[in-house]
């Protein structure tokens, strides 16, 4: 299979978030035409990404222009409801292999999808929910790897102190895996049977949404 990760993408719409993403891609060495309408915005980032350009990304012609169908990946940053569905639409007709969105609502989302963007992702509402895990458990990172799945950062309740992991049923009992430890003033190392936990470690802890809620609850 080729590997496309690194192929150039079109970034649509420089907002706080089009332009943090096209501004990291640029960082990582990936080669950027990042598209705005409005000029103030574009000639901000003048010096930062290799292909600007100032644009209505709703006119077909405009992106025939500008060189958008020869992209294999395009993202549409564009917060504005009618103008995201017709970029995205127009990013479609032409046949952009991977075409990646941003919506402001599950309604927008939903648009989105059916007009045929293949990844919508809603970072506000995901954003929303991460913190919500945060500021109302002991969680001190949580990451929803997929719709049902979830790898968090926290400290070890005290059932799992001082218990080879092999001999704790952490598994049986919770259905959750301890991936990584670390321990004060090191660095994250893989956990394995041998692994006893110290109050002061910090666990890497995966497995799915509703039994990793569960033992994140533990004392
Ligand atoms: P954020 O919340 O990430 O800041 P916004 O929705 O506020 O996102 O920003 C979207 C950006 O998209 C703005 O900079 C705006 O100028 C740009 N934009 C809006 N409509 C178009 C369009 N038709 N063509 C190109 N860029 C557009």
């Amino acid at each position: 299979m080729v590997d496309r990760s690194n192929d150039p993408v079109v970034v649509i719409g420089l907002g706080r978030f089009g332009s943090a993403l096209a501004l990291e891609l640029t960082r990582r060495g990936t080669e950027v035409l990042a598209i705005d309408n409005r000029p103030k915005i574009v000639q901000g980032l003048s010096g930062h990404i290799t292909h600007l350009a100032t644009a209505d990304a709703t006119d077909l012609e405009t992106l025939q222009q500008l060189g958008v169908p020869d992209f294999y990946r395009a993202v549409v940053a564009i917060g504005d409801l009618e103008a995201s569905i017709l970029s995205a639409s127009l990013l479609v007709e032409l046949e952009i292999d991977d075409i990646w969105a941003k919506a402001v609502s599950q309604q927008h989302r939903r648009i989105l999808s059916r007009v045929g963007v293949h990844h919508v992702v809603l970072p506000e509402h995901d954003m929303g929910e991460r913190v919500a895990h945060l500021v109302s458990g002991r969680m001190l990172d949580y990451m929803e790897v997929d719709e049902n799945f979830a790898l968090i950062k926290t400290r070890p309740p005290k059932e799992y102190v001082g218990v080879p992991l092999g001999a704790s049923n952490l598994r049986r009992k919770y259905g959750v895996t301890i991936v990584a430890v670390k321990r004060e003033g090191e660095e994250f190392t893989y956990a394995t049977a041998e692994t006893e936990l110290s109050y002061g470690d910090i666990i890497l802890v995966s497995g799915r949404s509703d039994q990793i809620e569960r033992f994140s609850e533990l004392d």
